[in-house]
């Protein structure tokens, strides 16, 4: 059963359109992520589900309720803000204040301990905020949104405020907290190693409007269109504008310099019968060294960049077209110079086509 159902929403504020048409399910128990760039929508996408932003369009259900007209008290949410704010006082009040309106003594206790052990801060409960790290004082924030019963739990970039470290140290005690608490989750960043590490499913946005949703592996290995391919993964996925040159029983393009037969379905045939254009997309760890394993490839080493346990090393593949290829700390590939000509290969079935509008075909 679906949790958290929005049909078709739409917001605008003034002339810009925040969130377009936008159409999502959450099913119960999922941890779904909406990912994309600064100002795609998805804090208003957030607000909206909430009930602090009332939507043009579109209506949104919680838990089988319509709650599209309903105040953000009664819609049976918890929220995590991006600059959370904490109580000036200790740590088991503020877990314990949201929850005296409904609650007895005993059971915000009882509340308060077990969300207190899942996010392992059982110590820290008699310490004054004040006292706290900024990591502690995250987790305050956590467990005091949690320990609320909610039909749906969101957070909007929870971890923005934590520096490079603590935030891979959130990620994890997030994805252990995952196993033991079991609520349904939407959670916006614009971070994809939050988004692929946590979420069941994660739903990409652009200029407000829903690109492609999917486990973490489908919008990874099956993008749907290019500017998913680009957005997801580090670099994003190589597009290379080629020419077709002939479509019978293989596909032959001309890649930069190269000349390439890629074997193709039956059904990509009346397409390219009557289109010349296309861009052909494949992961930079895809792009094999050596030219026996798959369609060869020519290039030059343009320039390379040392990131520690791997290299990216940009490669000319002539008129004006490069891609960019990873090597392992330990390959021999590594020792590639400025200028070297390069024997590459790339599998068949790694090469994804779209069409010159960013449609995967
Ligand atoms: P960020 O990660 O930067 O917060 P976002 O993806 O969450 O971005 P939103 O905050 O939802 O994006 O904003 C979407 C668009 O709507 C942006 O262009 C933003 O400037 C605009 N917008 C959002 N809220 C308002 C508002 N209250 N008044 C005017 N414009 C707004």
């Amino acid at each position: 059963m679906e949790q958290v159902y929005l049909e078709n929403i739409s917001k605008s504020f003034g002339k810009t359109v925040a969130v377009k048409d936008l159409t999502l399910k959450v099913m119960k128990g999922e941890f779904v992520a909406i990912l994309g760039p600064s100002g795609c929508g998805k804090t208003t996408t957030l607000r909206i589900i909430a009930g602090l932003e009332k939507p043009d369009k579109g209506r949104v259900f919680i838990a089988g309720r319509d709650v599209t007209n309903l105040p953000p008290g009664k819609r049976r949410i918890a929220m995590v803000f991006q600059f959370y704010a904490l109580y000036p006082t200790t740590v088991y009040e503020n877990i314990a204040l949201p929850l005296k309106r409904h609650m007895s003594k005993a059971e915000i206790k009882k509340r308060v301990k077990e969300v207190a052990e899942i996010l392992e801060i059982s110590h820290l409960l008699n310490v004054h905020v004040n006292k706290l790290t900024i990591f502690e004082k995250q987790k305050v924030a956590l467990a005091r949104a949690i320990a609320k019963e909610a039909d749906v739990y969101l957070l909007d970039e929870p971890l923005t405020l934590l520096d490079p470290v603590s935030r891979i140290k959130m990620r994890h005690e997030f994805k252990r907290i995952q196993k033991e608490f079991t609520g349904t989750f939407i959670y916006v960043t614009h971070d994809q190693f939050e988004a692929m590490s946590l979420a069941d499913r994660i739903a990409i946005m652009n200029a407000g409007v829903l690109q492609q949703e999917g486990t973490p592996e489908e919008v990874y290995f099956s993008p749907k269109n290019t500017f998913v391919a680009t957005f997801v993964g580090e670099p994003g996925m190589n597009l290379v504008e080629a020419t077709v040159l002939d479509c019978n029983d293989f596909l032959k393009l001309k890649l930069g310099d190269n000349i390439i037969s890629l074997p193709i379905e039956t059904r990509y045939k009346e397409y390219f019968s009557k289109v010349r254009e296309v861009l052909i997309g494949f992961r930079p760890e895809h792009v094999i060294f050596g030219s026996n394993t798959g369609l060869p490839l020519k290039g030059r080493i343009l320039f390379k960049e040392f990131l520690g346990y791997r290299s990216l090393i940009h490669i000319d593949l002539g008129s004006e077209r490069s891609i960019i290829a990873v090597v392992n700390k330990l390959s021999q590939f590594m020792k590639l110079n400025k200028d070297d000509i390069v024997e590459l290969s790339i599998r068949p079935d790694n090469i994804l086509l779209f069409s010159k509008e960013g449609v995967r075909l």
